[in-house]
């Protein structure tokens, strides 16, 4: 049959109020779900993301089945295997052919490509569009996070006491960067887990069975992957670890994956979860006196203001936005970052988080991989695709501005107006790393010389005209410039043979 309406639904948009499925007449339109190999294999791909999307999506087709509609779901291993989102979409005959906009320039330009006259809905579970996002950047010589997020907090009307944040501050990061201390983060809440059922574990058989090679394992997959889980998980966030949200953000505690993090970032950007229903619960939970502010306020930023402004960035930016390389940054990531074997405790410790859960927290991914790739000069796309095969919650829209722009500075200051730069002594005054390490955070150079301290130095150096020009980057000019020429030439020959013993 001819369908009136054929809806393309994507593995991160399993959101059941979407825009694209109001009005369906189950006599008259259907569904196509497609596990597409191309998606799963365009890059190496960590088996737990491989299981988490196919198994989100077959759950979720499920469950449109169950409200009475037809799905057409191309199983990767089933009898009607479609190798591309395109292919699954072509094999059934419509009218006209819809889809929520793709969370990828890529393959939202390859639908538009193949299906000329596909109708693309906006993506309701964004709080922002594209269009208001250039509307508020417009006329601004700089539009930065903190401008957005104020304008979000005035439309939204949260945390807001009349015209006014609630506690008469907009932002109350600096109560949100304190180390553990010697004695480390105490007892920290477990993540609750989400026991694998019969669909899942079904799909982590096929994953060993068809990606022998890809990188990690599916042992241990514990993720959400149903709308329900997913709300378990946001409770269990809520009640247990959104009061000590804010405190120690920034911290670092060595074998804690988790800490006071809320981990909700794959429901997210699955959409099982809505970012105004994961909102709403922490201001309630502030509005009851369960969470304080300063934990409330830096919790809904991130979700408010980091996650819309990016998304934002994104897409008033592409395609153009991932060609940018400001630094000229060509060289590639160390082998280390696809093994975990390294005698840098701190990466040893971030890397094995991503290797096994597919995840780490922000600081880690910004201030201990994303900072070694960036002194290290890794190309920022090469940074890019390492985060889209290895973690779980990395989609295009987000994972490009975070990696390129905020971490890699790769936009030259779009998203981020300095770079994240930092040497050993930064993670050591923010985690318990350095003190089981062979390294000393404070040497550039000698026989113990912290790899980050050394291409910190060399890293400015090198960037030295650039950087000058930044009003911001002032005080680590200054240091730089205290150092004499022969301090400079040791740290360049200790920069030198770290990349010949580590490249
Ligand atoms: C180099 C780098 C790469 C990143 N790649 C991704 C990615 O691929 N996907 C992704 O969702 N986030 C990415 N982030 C942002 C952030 O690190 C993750 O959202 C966060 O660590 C997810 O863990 P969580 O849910 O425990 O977050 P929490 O610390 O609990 O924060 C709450 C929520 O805020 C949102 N959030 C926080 N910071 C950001 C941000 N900078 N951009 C967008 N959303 C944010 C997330 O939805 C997150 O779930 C990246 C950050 C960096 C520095
Ligand atoms: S000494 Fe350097 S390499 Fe070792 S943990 Fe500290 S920062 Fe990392």
């Amino acid at each position: 049959m001819t369908y009136r309406r054929l809806i393309l639904i994507l593995g991160d948009q399993l959101d059941h109020r979407a825009a694209v499925l109001d009005g369906l007449d189950p006599a008259r339109d259907a569904i196509v779900m497609t596990e597409a190999r191309e998606e799963a294999s365009y890059l190496p791909q960590h088996k737990k993301r491989l299981v988490l999307f196919f198994a989100a999506m077959r759950h979720f087709a499920a469950e449109l089945r169950g409200r009475g509609l037809t799905v057409h779901y191309h199983a990767l291993d089933g009898e009607a295997p479609a190798a591309t989102l395109a292919e699954g979409a072509a094999r059934h005959a419509t009218e006209s052919l819809h889809v929520t906009q793709p969370g990828d320039w890529r393959v939202l330009a390859g639908l538009r490509a193949r299906f000329p006259g596909l109708v693309v809905h906006d993506d309701r579970h964004f709080l922002s569009t594209p269009a208001e996002f250039e509307q508020l950047a417009a006329g601004r010589r700089r539009f930065v996070m903190e401008d957005f997020y104020r304008a979000m907090r005035r439309r939204t009307g949260w945390l807001m006491e009349g015209d006014a944040p609630a506690g008469g501050r907009w932002n109350l990061d600096a109560e949100n960067r304190k180390p553990f201390g010697r004695e480390g983060p105490g007892l920290v809440p477990p993540r609750p887990t989400a026991e694998p059922d019969a669909i899942t574990r079904e799909v982590m058989r096929m994953i060993e069975r068809e990606f022998p090679g890809a990188p990690g394992s599916t042992a241990g997959f514990a993720e959400p992957v149903t709308r329900a889980d997913a709300l378990a998980h946001l409770r269990d966030f809520i009640d247990h670890r959104l009061p000590g949200f804010g405190d120690h953000q920034d911290a670092i505690a060595t074998g804690q994956r988790t800490l006071w993090h809320s981990r909700l970032s794959v429901a997210l950007n699955l959409k099982l979860l809505d970012s105004r229903e994961v909102c709403a619960a922490a201001i309630e939970a502030w509005a009851d006196g369960r969470a304080p502010l300063n934990a409330v306020e830096g919790f809904v930023r991130q979700i408010l203001g980091w996650r819309e402004f990016v998304r934002g960035i994104y897409w008033t930016r592409m395609p153009a936005y991932a060609r940018l390389n400001a630094l000229g940054a060509e060289a590639d990531l160390p082998g280390f970052f696809w093994t975990a074997r390294t005698d840098m405790a701190c990466l040893a410790d971030g890397l094995g988080a991503v290797l096994e859960e597919g995840y780490a927290h922000h600081i880690q991914r910004l201030m201990v991989m994303g900072l070694f790739a960036m002194l290290w000069g890794a190309h920022p796309l090469r940074v890019h695709d390492w985060h889209m095969a290895l973690y779980l919650d990395a989609v295009d829209w987000v994972s490009l501005p975070n990696v390129l722009g905020m971490s890699q500075h790769g936009d030259g200051g779009i998203v981020g107006t300095k770079p994240y730069a930092a040497s050993g002594a930064y993670i050591s005054r923010m985690s318990d790393c350095c003190r089981g390490c062979r390294y000393d955070p404070r040497d550039a150079t000698g026989p113990r010389a912290c790899p980050f301290t050394t291409l910190y130095w060399d890293f400015l150096a090198r960037h030295e005209g650039r950087f000058r020009r930044n009003r911001r980057m002032t005080m680590q000019m200054a240091n730089l410039g205290r150092k004499n020429g022969a301090e400079l030439a040791a740290i360049r020959a200790a920069a030198d043979s770290l990349r010949a013993r580590l490249g």
